[in-house]
């Protein structure tokens, strides 16, 4: 399986050029959330102008980006002075319109394509995608079931109770963990399925996790592929609460598998771009347990926030030249690093009063990196910024990042 939607020749976008008509090379982005204000901010740093369509006036990327389109991600309009600014365009989330990088990719180079982003968006095509590559990539995916009819509900209630107790989950839409509920019984699943509108589902087996990983990798036009090492997240309702990244983070072994399976999920499908692939480490009974393959995303994650301080090329800059079709460089983790996740929490003292993180403290720390994405309302969950603490060796970088969380209200990291 490859990618059909690269129907266009690889680009070579360079920054800070100008064409023949005074046009400077400006890189475009689906979204104007965190992830697509980061990678503004890497494109600009190169000397790309940037432009982001974005219904919302004050969207983070929007902010700080040179255009602003402020329509709907499907709006005809909207989406043709896109492709007029830009030599290139990228999604920064995966539940964009798939019939918006289509229609963007028949003038434009897309990345990652249509094809690759209409599999991340729907969790029976990535489980698909698992599965076919679980020869190859050497790991598997949970034991899973398909759930779109009545018909298929009643075969896995009297034929498929090893799935049981498991998690049923949306197959579109999902995330931060929304979309899910857990099942124990038969009954419990019929009802969960009415509970999501009996909307086409996949029912997955709860799996003993002891860990959770991601890895990112990019993908060049070309079939060059670089990654990074893994790193390791810790969940508080379903969402990223902290991510660990530094050898030693995981047993060597697994960390290896990981990046190999991503690696190799990316060229199956001729990804281009950033993709994210994460994963869980499973109990087995073995010493340091199983991997099983979770969900992808495609493009920059969370979990890589980390790369923007730790490494000597990040995440986002990493897209940016995936999509100019510059080369990719072998990223270098240059200091250990714990990212913390900035939820509109901290902006509220224990009494539910309304209040500012203490940030002169905070900010006093060795190695604190603090990234706020000029969101205005705080509300509980909502992902305001994160701080990124790095420093010489792990055990500074656990000290500091434990005093970080102290200030700022955060569960202690041992406790997470
Ligand atoms: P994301 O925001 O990462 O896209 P999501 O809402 O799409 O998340 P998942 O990543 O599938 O959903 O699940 C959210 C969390 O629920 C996982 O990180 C993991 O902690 C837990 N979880 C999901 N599936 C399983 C499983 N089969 N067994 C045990 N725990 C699970
Ligand atoms: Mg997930």
């Amino acid at each position: 399986m490859s990618d059909k939607t690269h129907s266009l020749a690889m680009p070579l976008i360079f920054p800070g050029s100008v064409d023949a008509a005074g046009q400077r090379a400006t890189l475009g982005v689906l979204g104007g959330g965190q992830l697509g204000r980061m990678f503004v901010h890497a494109a600009q740093r190169l000397g790309y102008f940037t432009a982001v369509l974005e219904p919302d006036a004050q969207s983070p990327a929007g902010l700080v980006s040179h255009h602003h389109i402020q329509t709907d991600y499907n709006d005809p309009a909207g989406l043709a002075q896109l492709a007029q600014l830009c030599q290139a365009i990228t999604t920064e989330f995966e539940n964009v319109p798939a019939q918006a990088l289509q229609t963007l990719a028949l003038t434009r180079p897309v990345v990652p394509g249509a094809a690759a982003v209409g599999i991340a968006q729907n969790r029976v095509e990535e489980k698909a995608l698992f599965t076919a590559c679980a020869d190859v990539s050497g790991v598997a995916c949970a034991p899973y079931a398909v759930i779109e009819t009545l018909a298929q509900l009643q075969a896995v209630q009297n034929e498929r109770t090893d799935l049981l107790p498991g998690i049923l989950k949306t197959a579109r839409m999902g995330y931060d963990g929304k979309g899910q509920v857990r099942v124990k019984t038969a009954a419990e699943l019929a009802a969960a399925w009415a509970e999501l509108g009996e909307a086409a589902c996949v029912l997955e087996k709860m799996l003993p996790l002891t860990a959770e990983c991601s890895v990112l990798v990019a993908r060049g036009w070309d079939g060059q592929v670089v990654s990074f090492a893994p790193q390791r997240n810790v969940h508080v309702d379903g969402i990223l609460a902290v991510t660990y990244a530094y050898e030693g983070n995981m047993p060597p072994a697994l960390a290896t598998r990981a990046r190999d399976a991503a690696v190799s999920i990316a060229e199956h499908i001729g990804y281009v771009g950033v993709l994210c692939v994460e994963f869980f480490v499973v109990d087995d009974g073995s010493e340091h347990g199983n991997l099983v393959v979770n969900e992808m995303a495609p493009r920059p994650h969370n979990s890589g926030h980390y790369t923007l301080n730790a490494c000597d090329v990040s995440q986002f800059d990493l897209q940016v030249h995936a999509m100019a079709g510059l080369p990719l460089p072998q990223p270098r983790q240059h200091s250990p690093a714990i990212m913390l996740n900035l939820l509109g929490e901290v902006w509220f003292d224990s009494s539910g009063q309304r209040h500012e993180p203490n940030w002169s403290a905070v900010l006093s720390l060795p190695g604190a990196h603090l990234h706020l994405y000029g969101k205005l309302d705080a509300r509980p969950g909502r992902k305001m910024g994160h701080l990124t603490i790095t420093g010489p060796d792990v055990a500074s970088v656990k000290t500091t990042a434990r005093r970080a969380a102290g200030l700022l209200g955060l569960p202690g990291l041992d406790d997470i």
